[in-house]
C-alpha cells in the first residue's frame, strides 16, 4: 500500500522526513511525500470535499494507493477529516486550540486512523477513549488521542473478526501498530514525532550486529545459515540454504547494508555481477541485499533486471516472526503489546482515582455541602475526596465518572433534590456493589425509601459534618479490616 502525502500552501510540516521516518518503521506501507505544494482552493474558503478530491486526483497522477491532502483551511463542518476509498483531505484548521504537540504529530496521527479504517470502518467512539476509532466530534479530544494512540479491546476483536473472514487486509496491522507506538511514546513526553528519529534499536545496531541479526532471522526461518564465508574468491556476509516445500536446495547469498541512507542502484549493480559469477560457477541460486534504511527507486529498477531480490530489514523481520503462524497467532503476536498497553493504562486510572468520589449535582448551592460538608472531612480523615466537576479532563466527562466510579473506595451522593444524572451514577455504583452514603437535607424530599442504605439527614453544614466523620470512620475501619 503506498500513501502520497500532499501539502497545502503554508503547512509547516516536514513531509520529507516525515516519509523517511514513516518508511523506516512500516513494513506493508510506503510513504512519499508530493514534491510541490498544491493549493486546491482559495486559502479563504471552507474546503469543497468533492471538488478538492477530484483536482486532488487529477494533479498527483504519481501511481499510489491512497492520497492524504493537509490543509489549514477548514470544512464547514468543522471535522479534521473527510475520506473517501482512496482520499483523505485532512484539515489542521485551529490546530493550537486543541493541543500543544506539533502538526506531524497530528500527521502521523491521522495516517494511522487511514490504516485503522481498512482494518474496520463501521464502528467508532462518539467519546473519547484514546482509541484511534474515536470520532473526535469533540476536536480536543485528538489530544488524549496522540497520547493514548491505541486501539482498545474492543476494536482490536472486531478488527480480529474482520480479518479472519476476510474483509480486512493482516498485511498493515503491523504498521499501525508502530506508528501509534511512535505518535504515543512522543507525544506522552510532549514530544515531536521527529525527535523519535534515534530509537534506540537504532542506536545499538552497527553494521556487525546488524548481520549477526539478520543471521539470526534466517536461522528462526529454517535456513541453514553460514556468515562471512569466502565462495570462488568472494567474500559475502552471509550464505544460506534452504528447502523448499518440494525437498528443492536453494542457495543464497545476502548482502547486508547498514546505512543511514536508502541503498541505490550502484550497489544492487556490484552485487547483482558478483552473483552472476557465482551462478555460473553453480555455486548459489540466488542473491539477496538486506538493508537497514530501504532502498532508492532506481535501486528497485535496477533489482528487476538483475534478479537481485531486496529486501529491508522489516521485511525480514516480519517474515520471521510471522513464520508458519495461523492468522489467529499472528493477530495475537502483534496485538499483545497493545492489550499490555491497555492493562497499564487502567492501572494507572486506577492510581489517580480519588478514594472518596462525590456525585451531586452541579449547583452553586451545594458548593459549601461539598467543600466543607464532605471534603474537608475526608481530608482530616487523610482520605482523597473529589467531585466530577473538580476532575481535569480532556475527554469523556461520563468515562471519567464511571472510571471514579470503578475505582473509588467509597461513594458518597448528595440526594436532597432529585437528580436524573445521580440517580443514574448511583444505580450504576450500586450495581457494582460499591460502598455508598446518601445524604440528604430532607428525608421527605428524596423519592427513595432509605432505609437499607447507608444515609445521613442533615440539618446544617455543621451536622454534617459530624455524623459523616463518625460514619466514614467507621466504614473506613470495616473497608481496612
Ligand atoms: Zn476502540
Amino acid at each position: 500500500m503506498k500513501i502520497l502525502l500532499v501539502q497545502d500552501k503554508g503547512i509547516n510540516i516536514d513531509f520529507e522526513k516525515s516519509c523517511r521516518i514513516l518508511n523506516n518503521i512500516c513494513g506493508a506501507t510506503t510513504f512519499e511525500s508530493y514534491e510541490n505544494a498544491v493549493t486546491l482552493d482559495t486559502p479563504s474558503s471552507f474546503i469543497n470535499l468533492k471538488r478538492e478530491i477530484n483536482v486532488l486526483n487529477g494533479v498527483t497522477s504519481t501511481a499510489r494507493d491512497y492520497a492524504i491532502y493537509a490543509t489549514y483551511r477548514a470544512y464547514a463542518d468543522n471535522y479534521f477529516f473527510h475520506s473517501s476509498q482512496k482520499t483523505m483531505l485532512l484539515s489542521f484548521s485551529g490546530w493550537v486550540h486543541y493541543t500543544s504537540l506539533p502538526l506531524e504529530n497530528g500527521l502521523f496521527y491521522f495516517i494511522a486512523e487511514v490504516l485503522a479504517l481498512r482494518l474496520e470502518m463501521y464502528f467508532r467512539h462518539q467519546e473519547t477513549t484514546g482509541c484511534v476509532y474515536d470520532f473526535l466530534g469533540d476536536k480536543t479530544g485528538v489530544d488524549t488521542g496522540m497520547k493514548m494512540a491505541h486501539i482498545c479491546k474492543d476494536h482490536l476483536i472486531r478488527i480480529e473478526n474482520n480479518v479472519n473472514e476476510s474483509k480486512a487486509p493482516l498485511d498493515t496491522l503491523p504498521d499501525l501498530m508502530k506508528i501509534l507506538d511512535l505518535v504515543s511514546n512522543t507525544s506522552k513526553r510532549g514530544k515531536s514525532v521527529f525527535e523519535a528519529d534515534k530509537d534506540e534499536s537504532v542506536v545499538s545496531l552497527n553494521w556487525s550486529t546488524f548481520e549477526d541479526q539478520v543471521a539470526q532471522l534466517y536461522r528462526e526461518l529454517g535456513a541453514n545459515v553460514k556468515q562471512d564465508v569466502n565462495l570462488s574468491g568472494f567474500q559475502v556476509d552471509i550464505y544460506l540454504e534452504e528447502e523448499t516445500p518440494s525437498k528443492q536446495k536453494i542457495r543464497t547469498v545476502v548482502e547486508c547494508k547498514f546505512y543511514k541512507t536508502k541503498v541505490g542502484n550502484r550497489i544492487v549493480n556490484d552485487f547483482s555481477r558478483v552473483v552472476e559469477t557465482l551462478k555460473s560457477s553453480g555455486s548459489v541460486d540466488k542473491g539477496v541485499i538486506i538493508s537497514y534504511s530501504g532502498f532508492s527507486q532506481d535501486a528497485f529498477l535496477t533489482s528487476k533486471t538483475s534478479g537481485i531480490e531486496l529486501l529491508r530489514f522489516e521485511d525480514i523481520k516480519q517474515r520471521a516472526g510471522m513464520k508458519e503462524m495461523p492468522p489467529k497467532e499472528r493477530f495475537k503476536k502483534s496485538t499483545n503489546l497493545v492489550i499490555e498497553e491497555k492493562e497499564l493504562q487502567m492501572a494507572k486510572a486506577k492510581e489517580k482515582s480519588p478514594q472518596i468520589f462525590v456525585l451531586m449535582p452541579f449547583s452553586s448551592d451545594l458548593e459549601d455541602v461539598y467543600y466543607l460538608g464532605i471534603r474537608e472531612v475526608a481530608e482530616t480523615l487523610n482520605y482523597s475526596c473529589e467531585r466530577v466537576d473538580e476532575i481535569e479532563f480532556v475527554g469523556s466527562i461520563l468515562n471519567k465518572i464511571y472510571d471514579s466510579i470503578v475505582n473509588s473506595r467509597i461513594i458518597i451522593a448528595e440526594v436532597s433534590s432529585p437528580n436524573p444524572n445521580v440517580y443514574y451514577e448511583l444505580g450504576y455504583a450500586q450495581a457494582l456493589d460499591k460502598p455508598l452514603i446518601l445524604v440528604t437535607k430532607d428525608i421527605s424530599s428524596t423519592p427513595f425509601d432509605l432505609n437499607g442504605y447507608n444515609h445521613i439527614v442533615y440539618r446544617n453544614i455543621i451536622d454534617l459534618r459530624e455524623k459523616l466523620k463518625s460514619r466514614l470512620e467507621a466504614l473506613l475501619l470495616r473497608y481496612d479490616e
